[in-house]
């Protein structure tokens, strides 16, 4: 049985997610890592519930833990990686609406596990006799309230910082009541940044607005930036791994556009390749070129993405949705590093909205269509057949590609559905195709199901 999604286990607290799951999975978690665990939460109302319950299981199983308290999942991996601990725990749903909590793992590097190594935790939590430790050999827990500020210094190194405050920059940060709430401002500070903050309260309800940094989460922000002639705003998701930008005229920027603009910032200075799943805008691939780079496409999803810039010695690499990872740093999407970098190319280079303006513009056009799981494969190899003198890369579902744009076919991993994603230059080449390709798919997702 699987228990791990493609970010942790996630659910509803007290329906899907219990104190119980978690006592459970706390024990297997302690376990797998026979060694002291470090644990941290994001800001949700459910984060000691979960959290304590862990701690116990990972006691009861032998393991001192190391409780950091609340901050941003990148923070407790730095801390694991630098650490003597055998492995790192993070009580979060990341951007999910504030019902919901989950529970993710660390390696003893900070890397987020293998699949490999999830099914190892999922053979103990779902066999019936859980071998517990003797009662004289039961954990302790340790406080230590270290981890945000050695995480803020440790990013304030990768980075140009005199560079930042001579540029005196004025940000408004957005920190979505979440686990951002005491790095990010700490960060603005000790980078000279005047940081005028919104939802920098850690509560769990997300009074300000749901936890996912998109456009329409972010009005705020964006009148914000333009009536506080601010010179950026950055806007972090629930556990800020993940950062979103608004440049100085109050735009939202897409994560594609960021994962371009610092790739070629990065380039700029060390060649090499940048890692991103084959749902990523070709933008990033032609900023990447231009530069002088190669450019590597993996499966959607952080994991994927962090184990082919480790295997490829990637210089950068991210995903659209503004999770960037800063391998100099760590091998995790960081939140942080994000926020800094693109400070130190304001500080550079200019202004955000000039730089936007340097950039090729894609159109794209997203579909969604049902199809139940059992046929989804067959579905998937029948629209390759159908497609036979398109070349196509199946690295993740089907991108087909054409000589002014592309079209990918993705299964989603939680829903019965399937994702369609066009993309050109030319908008109605983008429609267009993304039609085609829609009623193409729901035809053959009819004859498979007769
Ligand atoms: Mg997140």
């Amino acid at each position: 049985m699987r228990l791990f999604g493609t970010n942790g286990v996630r659910g509803v607290v007290n329906e899907d997610l219990t104190a119980e799951i978690a006592l459970r999975l706390g024990k297997a978690i302690g376990l797998f890592f026979k060694g002291s665990v470090a644990i941290a939460s994001d800001a949700r109302t459910s984060g000691d519930m979960i959290k304590s319950a862990a701690m116990s299981g990972l006691m009861s199983a032998g393991a001192d833990v190391i409780d950091l308290g609340v901050t941003p999942t990148p923070s407790m991996q730095h801390y694991v990686g630098t650490h003597e601990v055998a492995g790192g725990v993070m009580i979060t749903a990341s951007h999910n609406p504030s019902q919901f909590n989950g529970i993710k793992c660390v390696d003893s590097t900070g890397r987020e596990l293998t699949r490999e190594d999830e099914e190892k935790i999922e053979k103990i939590y779902f066999n019936e006799k859980i071998k517990l430790s003797g009662w004289d050999s039961v954990g302790v827990i340790k406080q230590d309230a270290s981890a945000t500020e050695s995480y803020v210094n440790a990013v304030i190194k990768q980075v140009d910082a005199d560079a930042i405050r001579k540029a005196n920059l004025t940000v408004i940060l957005d920190c979505a009541n979440g686990a951002a709430f005491l790095s990010a401002p700490l960060l603005m500070n000790k980078l000279g940044v005047r940081a005028i903050t919104l939802n920098a309260n850690p509560q769990g309800d997300f009074p300000g607005h749901p936890s996912e940094p998109t456009e329409e989460n972010l009005k705020d922000i964006m009148s914000l930036v333009v009536s506080a002639k601010a010179d950026l705003g950055i806007a972090h998701d629930g556990d800020a791994d993940r950062t979103a930008f608004i440049s100085e005229d109050g735009k939202f920027v897409s994560g594609d556009k960021s994962l371009s603009l610092i790739s070629k910032h990065i380039l700029s200075k060390k060649k090499g390749t940048v890692v991103t799943p084959v749902s990523s805008s070709s933008m990033v691939e032609e900023a990447v070129k231009a530069s002088g780079g190669a450019i590597k496409y993996t499966a959607v999803g952080s994991p994927a993405v962090a184990k082919a810039m480790f295997e490829s010695g990637a210089v950068f690499g991210g995903e659209e949705n503004g999770g960037l990872i800063f391998p100099e740093h760590r091998l995790c999407r960081d939140g942080a590093m994000a926020a800094a970098k693109m400070l130190e190319l304001i500080a550079k280079e200019g202004k955000l909205s000039e730089q936007i303006g340097k950039l090729p513009v894609y159109h794209v056009e997203k579909r969604k269509i049902d199809c139940p799981n059992n046929i989804k494969d067959d579905l998937l190899r029948s629209l390759k057949d159908s497609n036979k003198g398109a070349k196509a890369d199946t690295t993740d579902g089907l991108k087909l590609l054409f000589s002014d744009g592309w079209v990918l076919v993705r299964p989603s991993g939680t829903e019965p559905k399937f994702r369609i994603y066009s993309e050109s230059k030319d908008e109605s080449v983008a429609r267009q195709r993304a039609d085609e390709t829609e009623s193409n798919a729901k035809k053959i997702a009819e004859r498979l199901l007769k």
